[in-house]
């Protein structure tokens, strides 16, 4: 039976090509979903450029995923055919490893990789999951809109709330992108003194809109001094992509202040003295698991917060993909299923 279309990669390197694939069955812990939307994200770079050493092709990419559970495995326990849910980057824990029992389930030691890299992702109608892996989606939540909210809206929402800052705090999101106009939502909703900060005054209203209170524009200021002339930042959410960008704001924490850093830059230079005598750290983030996915779709949708898309359909995934990496998108692409 080839009732399933699925955007493949099929070389380091290639083509999203559309190949039509039998339905999947789910076998053990998995469930299948037909997918209604799948966000196209920077890391699936990944996949498509074969930038991870080790990956098997051909390849479904794609971590960003709705869709209505159809049918579970023989030892699949609290889920059922006909819930709407989500899978993000994590495919899964498997709760008994000595990481999951410490409540570090996003190390676990025996579900590694990622979805949409090192198993199939959402750029297709089906697609398998750990159930494990999958997080409840408010129904008033619409798939296509909110897919994003999987990867840029855990990523954003999790580093937040895991960054030290109280309400009222005086907190930086550094860029405003995809991630960036999400972290400036959450961090506003989340009750924090949210400053954006970005080159050049072109998004400054937008941030403002957002919840912004305070802007800095990195062209015309050095951020840094920007944010110690604010009191300096309590946690700085660094989004940008860029390591001069990502390091010419560390200066701006203050007292015991947290740089969050989720967005991959290789190695960056940072100032030892900025840090020690504030206190000051620097810490990566990873996005979280399927029940960090559950807590930023609920609080989302509780807060009215919402991702700007532009949308394709599957077939034209490369397109997407190539629209994504253009960097031009405002902000986020999404793939939309055929019913
Ligand atoms: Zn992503
Ligand atoms: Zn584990």
């Amino acid at each position: 039976m080839t009732d399933a279309l699925a955007m493949i990669v099929d070389k380091p390197g290639g083509r999203l090509q559309m190949q039509p694939r039998a339905i999947p069955e789910p076998t053990g812990q998995e469930v299948r979903l037909r997918v209604h939307a799948c966000g196209v994200c920077h890391s699936d770079s990944l996949t498509v450029e074969g930038h991870m050493p080790g990956l098997a092709y051909p390849r479904v990419p794609g971590h960003e995923v709705i869709g209505t559970i159809e049918a579970i495995g023989p030892q699949v326990r609290g889920w059922k055919p006909g819930e709407r849910v989500g899978v993000g980057w994590s495919p899964g824990a498997c709760s008994y490893c000595g990481h999951c029992r410490h409540g570090d389930a996003f190390a676990c030691e025996n579900i590694r990789g990622a979805t949409g890299v090192t198993r199939d992702g959402g750029y297709a109608t089906h697609m398998l999951a750990h159930a494990s892996a999958l997080a409840r989606v408010p129904a008033e939540l619409d798939a296509v809109e909110s897919a994003p909210l999987l990867c840029a809206g855990i990523t954003t929402f999790n580093a937040l709330r895991h960054c030290g800052a109280g309400p009222g705090d005086l907190v930086a999101v550094h860029g405003i992108g995809g991630l960036g106009h999400l972290g400036i939502q959450f961090a506003a909703h989340q009750g924090f003194r949210t400053v954006a900060v970005n080159r050049g005054r072109d998004k400054e209203s937008l941030a403002r809109s957002l919840g912004a209170t305070d802007y800095i524009d990195s062209d015309k200021q050095d951020p840094a001094a920007a944010l110690q002339a604010l009191g300096g930042a309590r946690a700085i959410i660094a989004t940008v992509t860029n390591k001069e960008a990502m390091q010419s704001i560390v200066g701006g924490l203050g007292i015991n202040g947290t740089m969050m850093v989720i967005g991959a830059v290789g190695a960056f230079s940072i100032d030892s003295m900025a840090l020690l005598v504030r206190r000051a750290a620097v810490r990566g983030w990873y996005s979280g698991t399927s029940v960090d996915s559950e807590d930023t779709l609920r609080f989302s949708q509780r807060h009215k917060i919402a991702c700007m898309n532009e949308i394709y359909p599957l077939e034209e995934a490369q397109a997407a993909y190539e629209r994504m990496m253009s960097g031009k998108a405002r902000f986020r692409v999404v793939l939309k299923m055929p019913a």
